[in-house]
């Protein structure tokens, strides 16, 4: 039993070096893995000029997190305690952001690194608003400091390039070891102080395959109202990392299962309760995922166009029961639903402009007589308009014949789509005469329908 127990605790080189308040647990090598020839050489060089300038400085948070946990890092942040105009005097090619937070931008060959100052706990000076949400924290502090404001136990380590050797303030190897999301402090103050934490929450431990603490799941629920007072633009920021994280229909599903959905996503919460709309924005989110995975380039215009795409449908069906003519009914349930959503969501308005690009290629695609179909292959946003497409057919909300015809017209050669043409209907030749302009050269109210409708199918 002693010598079972003995040889576990050996194969796993025994307990980690614990810290104390204030005073870090020491991680070598051989217990964290991260070789310094697994960090970035931009990292790496940005921390060794700094410490050669007689500053201390690590890679810190998710970088070192990932690397633990055999991920590769999308990014690095460095954090010392060298002030913001020391790091900028030491690195020619870097530059000051941020007017509250000031932090450095590192260039090293096509790397930029972030760099930060050790940035002091809060106090009873710090300054919020009157939910608690924390308003500045920009004053410089010690590296336990700087550990303590730090969200999970996972998110505060900082690994020195030099030694190899992994400062731990809070456990947080052994809890990255052992699986669990774990908040420094008390979750719900934590919460108060920046909202945001709980969709980090949710994201961070799809990404690591963490399992939340019950201490950090418990208040979400009861708290997720506080996203209400967090600058839109915020939020927006971390939806896009959580909708490009790889893991967004895990995500989603967790949002909805801590009731966080509401808000955040564009009437995500109305969205999954219609059954075509759940299942389009499910598809469209794996799509993503896998796309992620792949290292495939991402468009949010395109994400949003589907997340968007049912509460258009809703108010183009709502416009087309009252009569209103198909396609400027179209037009303005987009206009409407991006006015509604594009203020919440932070949409920018090039964001809008492709979104509604793949949108009104869609009617378009219908039209698979004349020359109609052979224009539409030739427009820019054809490929994203079609991947679109074909997500309608797959969730059933459109007949997948249309897809696959159009799977099929791309495909052929020119004498091929040809063949594959449908005849001429004989509808649109009447709408054609109807458009002439009578003899007085004025174009009558039952005219408008046939023009519309011909300028959207040959003329653009
Ligand atoms: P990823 O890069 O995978 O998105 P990350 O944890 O690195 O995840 P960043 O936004 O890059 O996220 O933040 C870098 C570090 O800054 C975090 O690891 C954490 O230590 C700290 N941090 C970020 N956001 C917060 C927050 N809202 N509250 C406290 N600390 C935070
Ligand atoms: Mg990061």
């Amino acid at each position: 039993m002693i010598r079972k127990l003995f040889h576990r605790v050996f194969r796993r080189g025994g307990p980690l070096p614990l810290g104390t308040p204030g005073k870090p647990g020491l991680i070598p090598l051989a217990r964290h893995g991260i070789h310094r020839d697994s960090v970035s050489p931009g990292a790496r060089r940005t921390c060794e000029a700094l410490q050669k300038a007689g500053y201390t400085a690590y890679v810190v948070g998710g970088a070192v997190r990932d690397l633990i946990a055999g991920i590769v890092p999308k990014d690095y942040d460095i954090a010392t305690n060298a002030t913001p105009e020391q790091v900028r005097n030491l690195f020619r090619r870097s530059r000051i952001i941020g007017r509250r937070f000031q932090i450095v931008h590192v260039m090293q060959g096509s790397e930029t690194l972030e760099v930060s100052t050790f940035r002091a706990a809060h106090d009873a000076d710090t300054i919020k608003d009157e939910h608690g949400r924390v308003l500045r924290d920009n004053v410089f502090g010690s590296m336990a400091e700087d550990a303590a404001r730090r969200d999970f136990t996972v998110n505060a380590l900082y690994y020195d390039p030099t030694t190899q050797i992994v400062h731990d303030y809070h456990h947080g190897v052994a809890d990255l070891q052992q699986k669990t999301l774990r908040m420094i402090g008390d979750p719900a103050v934590r919460y108060r102080e920046d909202p945001v934490r709980m969709l980090r929450a949710v994201r961070l431990s799809a990404k690591l395959g963490l399992t939340l603490d019950p201490a950090v799941r418990a208040p979400i629920r009861e708290m997720a109202d506080l996203m209400e007072n967090v600058p839109v633009a915020r939020v927006f920021d971390e939806m896009l990392k959580l909708l490009f994280s790889g893991h967004a229909v895990e995500c989603v599903k967790r949002l909805r299962d801590d009731g966080l959905h509401h808000g955040l996503l564009p009437l995500l919460d109305v969205i999954l309760e219609q059954p075509l709309g759940e299942k389009f924005v499910l598809l469209a989110l794996t799509s993503t995922d896998a796309r992620v995975k792949a290292g495939k380039s991402l468009s949010s215009g395109y994400l949003f166009a589907t997340l968007l795409w049912h509460e258009v449908l809703a108010n183009w069906e709502i416009r087309k029961a009252r009569r209103e003519l198909p396609t400027p009914a179209l037009y303005e349930a987009m206009d409407e639903v991006l006015d509604q959503q594009g203020e919440k969501l932070a949409i920018t308005r090039r964001i809008a402009g492709d979104i509604k690009e793949i949108w009104a290629l869609q009617p378009r695609f219908e039209k698979r007589a004349g020359k109609s179909p052979h224009r539409l292959l030739e427009q820019p946003r054809f490929r994203a308009a079609y991947d679109f497409l074909a997500l309608r057919a797959e969730s059933g909300e459109i007949d997948q014949e249309l897809a696959t015809w159009w799977h099929d017209f791309q495909m052929a050669d020119l004498a091929g789509r040809e063949a594959m043409l449908l005849p001429d209907s004989g509808p649109k030749k009447r709408r054609r005469r109807r458009v002439k302009k009578p003899a007085d050269g004025l174009v009558h109210a039952g005219d408008a329908l046939s023009a519309t409708e011909s300028t959207v199918s040959d003329e653009d």
